[in-house]
């Protein structure tokens, strides 16, 4: 700024991505920039949201928090992947288990020696070369055979986590106001100049971050930065969340059943299993969709049945003027692959690498603007694929499912995978070519080929080879503890 006047950034919101935006910016902005919370605890936070993707890990580091007291406040638990249970069919069950699956062979990824090994009868199923699944199959997590460490996320409880946040954030200097938003002041520019509380408190900035959640306060209802609507493709449009008691099957993983007009979520945290129901509107109606969730809990119900309604989408542009959208005002895609979290996380830290002092450069924003909508859209190809890809004939829902036009980026994908087995994320994309691969043969693609240099093995070879890799993912696993034990051992030790 140059006139000795603070930077002054105040985020609207005090969720999840309230919280998380806030404890970023106290733990790297440089001291010039000030940090404001303004918050309603009237209105009150969306309330769900309770898994994550192994990148969590990366901003707990940055932050420094401590992964036993962070387990301890947020009662969390581990993940190692998420089942697919009936979404391909009725009865079948597959795993996007973090980490790899197989092993490289030369240049070669797994996938094509697996491939011509499914052909000659050689291969056994994906699972059996991927230790996050055996060791999630098994109910183990921790620590493995020497020198093997399996990636993993958490499930928390997101509240817990955006009040361990705050507190993170105002021992570093970050200033929460209680307050409803009432109004908001424009300056000259069309930029935003300050928001002003009911009861008459006005706060000035120079930079606003929006995560006042669905209603998207600034970035919407006063910038009007527009939706894309993604219903045609992604069309669930409601959900119904309930707690039940922990019970005994206390998986390291998340469980997303398959139902009749869209899918049921099962979390386990320490004190309770989080459960809900996503659902499209068009094919049940929400008593019946919250009778299908009472009917499948692994206990009583230990609350009132919370229901949300949403449109799947993002915003047109997720920085405008001087506001950035973070959490739910920046689009929503139903928590299928947990990435909602991950998303506030990846726009806060793609914020921090352009972090404005002082006015903001077009290029920059719409920089900033074309990676952000990249990142959207690779998630959500990745979240058409497990609908479309179904074989559930004769369930209304899932037959409309399957017979949805496919954005091309994603057509184009399924194409080049069942022509050769070829999976080629660009670099930056969050979802790995083990996370296709395991998507794709789960919801039933085949490969037609593969890599002619997968042909190099003898049958022998490339069945000692194939053995091998599953013995190996055997042995990485068999001396982890059960997820419970060892996150007693975490959360009890001080
Ligand atoms: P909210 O939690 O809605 O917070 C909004 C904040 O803005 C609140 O503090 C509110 O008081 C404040 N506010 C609003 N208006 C005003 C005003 N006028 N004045 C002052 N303050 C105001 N994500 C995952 O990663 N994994 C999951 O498993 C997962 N499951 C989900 C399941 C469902 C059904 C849904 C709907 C979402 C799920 N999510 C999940 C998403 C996750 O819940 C959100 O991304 C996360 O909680 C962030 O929400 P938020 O902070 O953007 O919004």
């Amino acid at each position: 700024m140059g006139d000795g006047r603070p930077y002054r950034i105040v985020i609207l919101g005090g969720g999840t991505a309230g919280w998380m935006s806030a404890a970023a910016l106290a733990r790297f902005a440089p001291a010039t920039h000030s940090i404001t919370l303004i918050e309603s605890e009237a209105i009150g936070t969306v309330g769900v949201g309770e898994a994550t993707i192994p990148a969590i890990m990366l901003f707990n580091q940055a932050l420094e928090l401590d992964e036993a007291e962070f387990l301890r406040e947020t009662m969390g638990s581990f993940k190692l992947g998420i089942e697919f249970a009936g979404w391909l069919k009725p009865g079948h069950s597959y795993m996007h288990a973090f980490g790899e699956v197989g092993r490289q062979l030369g240049l070669l990824p797994f996938r094509h020696y697996w491939a011509r090994g499914r052909k000659l009868g050689l291969a056994k199923p994906l699972a059996h070369y991927s230790p996050n699944e055996l060791a999630a199959r098994t109910g183990r997590a921790g620590p493995g055979a020497p020198g093997v460490s399996l990636p993993y996320a958490y499930h928390f409880d997101a509240g817990l986590y955006a009040g361990y946040l705050r507190r993170y954030a105002e021992a570093r200097g970050v200033t929460r106001h209680e307050g409803k938003i009432a109004s908001v002041q424009r300056a000259e520019s069309g930029d935003i100049a300050a928001v002003t509380t009911d009861d008459g408190r006005s706060f000035e900035g120079d930079f606003f971050i929006d995560c006042s959640g669905f209603r998207g306060l600034l970035i919407e209802q006063e910038l009007g930065a527009g939706y894309e609507d993604w219903r045609h493709w992604l069309p669930c449009d409601r959900a119904v969340a309930v707690p039940c008691a922990a019970s005994g099957d206390f998986t390291p993983y998340t469980r997303s059943t398959a139902r009749s007009a869209g899918w049921q979520w099962r979390i386990p945290l320490q004190h309770r299993i989080g459960n809900g129901h996503v659902y499209c509107s068009e094919f049940i109606s929400d008593d019946e969709a919250t009778a299908v969730l009472l009917a499948n809990l692994d206990g009583p119900p230990a609350a009132d049945p919370r229901p949300l309604q949403f449109v799947t989408g993002r915003r047109r542009k997720f920085w405008d003027r001087n506001v950035l959208a973070v959490g739910l005002s920046s689009g929503f895609m139903e928590p299928l692959e947990s990435t909602s979290i991950h998303l506030i996380q990846s726009t806060i830290t793609r914020f921090l690498t352009v972090l404005p002092g002082g006015p903001v450069d077009d290029a920059v924003r719409d920089g900033f603007n074309r990676r952000a909508a990249l990142e959207f859209e690779r998630i959500r190809d990745f979240l058409i694929l497990h609908y479309w890809a179904n074989q559930r004939h004769g369930e209304p829902f899932w037959d409309h499912c399957r017979n949805m036009d496919l954005p091309d980026s994603l057509k184009a994908r399924i194409e080049e995978f069942q022509a050769a087995c070829v999976i080629q994320p660009s670099a930056d994309e969050l979802f790995t070519e083990v996370g296709w691969l395991q998507v794709m043969v789960g919801q039933g693609l085949e490969p037609a080929s593969w890599n002619p240099i997968a042909d190099g093995l003898s049958d022998a070879d490339l069945g000692r080879f194939l053995d091998g890799v599953e013995r190996a993912a055997i042995e990485a696993v068999r001396p982890m503890p059960q997820h419970i034990d060892y996150l007693a051992s975490l959360v009890t030790a001080e």
